[in-house]
């Protein structure tokens, strides 16, 4: 036994428990199967753009802790997340506000207009306490904004109905009758200047890091390298898929580098219409509209492509619905059983986790364990 602790997986849940363990004076060894740390939020400079290499990341938190947290690793930019929707090739501004409903709406002027049009729109709903999304939708913004905003993208992001999916997450977008465009209610948000691996790299301080190391290639011997081990891929791949297989959404990302100096004026187009395959379009070097490579004649584009998982893809999302859940619990009660291994992070909790619930639950664990 070598190690005190042993965490499986280099993004930012192992790299917060890595960080206040080094602080209590543990020895860390972290395995990591890709190439590089940072997980999910890796990013990389191209050509002087910080390249998200698994798509948008913007950190948003309510939480003044976690803000002076990772302001504490990197300096932080002030950019706001002003997604624009591209349907039909007309433009609407996100998330649904003023903007967006005089785009829709005509004769729609005053937010008590907009306020007086959904209504009249979400009647259709009157007396139903929504049981699914189309129906959560339809009585937030009304049956306009949801075929023309909602149903494509949803459809192609989560490969099934509207009709079939949780109420939830659409819950997760603010509505407001005011010129807002910005996409977060959160009170701190930002890009870290100069990427997000950077930070990882910070937390890694201290700690032994291989990486191209899978756990399953050696399951016996990782777990015989250290006394208590965090596991944080697929919950269900650690018990060999004993109670059988959960779902998860996946992604393509298709990246195109371009000699154009400004190819959308925005860093994220999401397509809302059903008939184009991918669900967004990012252009990295808007991120950091701070940084000289905002003027350079070239830039770098990513197409996200929805796709179904199947063994062997990247696990992305996981898919939170009753059935699932239900498989879920199943896990859990095996995981609870096991006195060694603790299972964190998205794809250990199987929980659709931002950066800060990330660095929150991170911080739960590290205080009952080390
Ligand atoms: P991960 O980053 O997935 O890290 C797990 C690591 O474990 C991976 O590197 C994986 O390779 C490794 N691993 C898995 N199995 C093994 C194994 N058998 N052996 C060795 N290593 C293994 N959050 C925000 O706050 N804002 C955003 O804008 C945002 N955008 C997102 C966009 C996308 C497309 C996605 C997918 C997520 C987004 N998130 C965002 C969420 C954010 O990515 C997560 O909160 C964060 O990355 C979770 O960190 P983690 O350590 O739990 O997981
Ligand atoms: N959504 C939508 N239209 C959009 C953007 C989002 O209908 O243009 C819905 C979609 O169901 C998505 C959910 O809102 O899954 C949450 O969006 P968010 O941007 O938070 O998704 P994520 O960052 O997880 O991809």
């Amino acid at each position: 036994m070598n190690y005190d602790l042993l965490l499986v997986g280099a993004g930012l849940f192992s790299a917060t428990i890595a960080h206040e363990a080094v602080k209590k004076g543990k020895k860390v060894l972290v395995i990591e199967k890709r190439d590089h740390i940072a997980g999910n939020i890796y990013t990389e400079n191209v050509k002087g753009i910080n390249f998200h290499k698994y798509g948008a990341h913007i950190f948003h938190t309510d939480n003044k802790e976690v803000w002076d947290y990772v302001n504490s690793f990197a300096e932080f930019n002030r950019y706001t997340n002003c997604p624009v929707a591209n349907f039909k090739g007309i433009l609407y501004n996100l998330p649904f506000n003023m903007n967006t409903f005089t785009k829709i709406w005509d004769d729609v002027i005053t937010p008590q207009d907009a306020k007086k049009r959904i209504s009249e729109q979400a009647s259709e709903m009157a007396g139903i306490t929504p049981k699914n999304l189309e129906e959560q939708a339809i009585s937030l913004v009304g049956r306009d904004i949801y075929e023309r905003l909602i149903k494509g993208y949803t459809e192609k992001q989560w490969g099934r109905s509207c009709t079939e999916l949780p109420a939830s997450i659409i819950k997760r977008l603010p509505v407001r009758l005011t010129f807002d465009n910005n996409y977060f209610n959160d009170r701190y948000q930002g890009i870290p200047i100069g990427g997000y691996t950077q930070i990882i790299e910070k937390m890694f301080e201290g700690c032994d890091v291989q990486l191209n190391t899978d756990f399953f290639d050696d399951k016996e011997k990782w777990l015989n390298m250290a006394d208590k081990v965090v596991y944080t891929g697929t919950i269900d791949k650690f018990f060999d898929y004993s109670e059988g297989e959960l779902e998860y959404r996946s992604l393509r990302f298709e990246t195109e580098n371009l000699d154009v100096e400004n190819f959308q004026g925005n860093a994220v187009i999401n397509y809302t219409e059903r008939e184009i395959p991918y669900t967004r379009i990012i252009e990295h070097k808007h991120f950091e509209p701070e940084s000289s490579a905002i003027s350079k004649p070239f830039t770098i584009i990513t197409k996200e492509y929805p796709a179904t998982w199947k063994q062997g893809d990247e696990p992305y999302y996981a898919v939170n619905d009753e059935k699932n859940s239900a498989l879920y619990a199943k896990y859990k009660a095996l995981a609870d059983k096991q006195d060694k291994v603790i299972f964190g992070g998205r794809l250990g909790m199987y929980k659709y986790f931002d950066m800060d619930d990330t660095i929150i639950a991170a911080w739960d664990l590290a205080k009952s364990i080390i």
